[in-house]
């Protein structure tokens, strides 16, 4: 095998999907999905015709769910493809060099490996913010920056002035993407309204998390129209199955969005019940305030509590081997009873009672 691949896919190491991954038990907190499953229902379409590039009723609903226009619009095989599309679009193997802020989603680095493309990162600071001293100082040598906001896995947002800032002395030949996959959750911090004032700013979105469709495999970018062309040049010549077009429209209409919106208000509220019991616990050193769909823990010793919740059916991500992040677990927020489960499964440990 050594022989007949290339090195860089020899020593790609693929992207750790909590499926791939591939932990079993009862309740799945380990990859930020909405517990809640969709109130649409699935209607056959005839399958025999190819499927539109793009379909234009698709992105006029997600015209109007995002306000702006159709041709800002770039639909995707889920904010994933968008990532990749960038780097195939933008980016000369072994020559050009992206950016990014670990501890974040890690498709970026692994995206780089894939395409053989150089990486500057600069981690976040202990306060999770970005270290825009270090930003501006390399700025001028990267092609692609990519600024998850809010941050998975820390759960927090960006200063929008530090961005802005950012977008302010950045180069012409240089795109910032902002990876929006948790906004849905906090739509009024997005920068899609800015894309008409920076031409090289790029919002990346998705129907995955919020929407409760990351089995869909759908998602958007979002840019001026020059880069949404350039990005058509490079996609899959039939990116999008009719079936996914057709459900993601259902999606966007009014009836599913307000239920998505009222899902987001019960997450808030979970979460915040989630927060206030994890906090009474001895166990617990620290958690990290969120605007997503998941929160951040610090426990003293992460591992124990892995395990121990795992033995209980419970599935979370450990995130303890990331930079800054020792002893740290993400949990995604549940229905309230598998908030529940947890908050049990921990008393149990620590022989507290509910
Ligand atoms: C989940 C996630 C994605 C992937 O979204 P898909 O649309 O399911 O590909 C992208 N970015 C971040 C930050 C995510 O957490």
């Amino acid at each position: 095998m050594k022989r007949l691949i290339p090195h860089h896919i020899y020593a790609l190491q693929p992207y750790q999907s909590a499926r791939r991954i591939g932990l079993t038990g009862r309740v799945y907190l380990n990859a930020n999905e909405s517990p809640w499953n969709n109130i649409i229902k699935y209607q056959h379409t005839n399958l025999n015709r190819y499927p539109e590039f793009q379909s234009s009723v698709l992105l006029n609903k997600y015209a109007q769910y995002s306000n702006i226009s159709i041709d800002n619009i770039l639909i995707t095989r889920g904010a994933d493809e968008g990532i990749e599309l960038l780097v195939r679009a933008f980016c000369m193997p072994k020559n050009d060099k992206i950016m990014f802020f670990p501890p974040t989603y890690d498709m970026y680095a692994v995206i780089a490996n894939m395409y053989n493309i150089k990486k500057k990162i600069i981690p976040i600071l202990s306060s999770f913010q970005l270290d825009l001293i270090n930003i501006k100082k390399h700025i001028n040598d990267v092609k692609l920056i990519y600024i998850c906001n809010p941050n998975n896995p820390t759960g927090n947002f960006f200063l929008k002035s530090d961005i802005i800032s950012i977008l302010d002395i950045i180069p012409l030949k240089t795109l910032l993407i902002i990876d929006e996959a948790y906004i849905d959750f906090s739509v009024k911090n997005s920068f899609v309204s800015k894309i008409h004032k920076y031409a090289n700013l790029v919002i990346l979105r998705t129907l995955s998390k919020a929407f409760g469709l990351s089995a869909l495999r759908c998602g958007f970018v979002l840019s001026n129209s020059n880069i949404i062309n350039v990005l058509k040049k490079v996609s899959a010549p039939y990116p999008i199955a009719t079936p996914v077009s057709d459900l993601a429209i259902q999606s966007l209409q009014l009836e599913n969005i307000k239920y998505v919106q009222e899902n987001i208000l019960q997450v808030v509220f979970n979460k915040d019940f989630l927060v206030k019991k994890l906090q009474s616990f001895s166990c617990v050193d620290y958690v990290f305030p969120s605007k997503t769909n998941f929160v951040l823990v610090r426990f003293f010793k992460s591992d124990i509590i892995f395990q121990h919740l795992l033995l209980h059916g419970i599935v979370v991500r450990d995130q303890s081997y990331k930079t800054g992040l020792n002893n740290c677990l993400r949990i995604s927020i549940g229905t309230m009873k598998e908030c529940q489960d947890i908050i049990q499964a921990l008393c149990m440990l620590e022989g507290k009672k509910l």
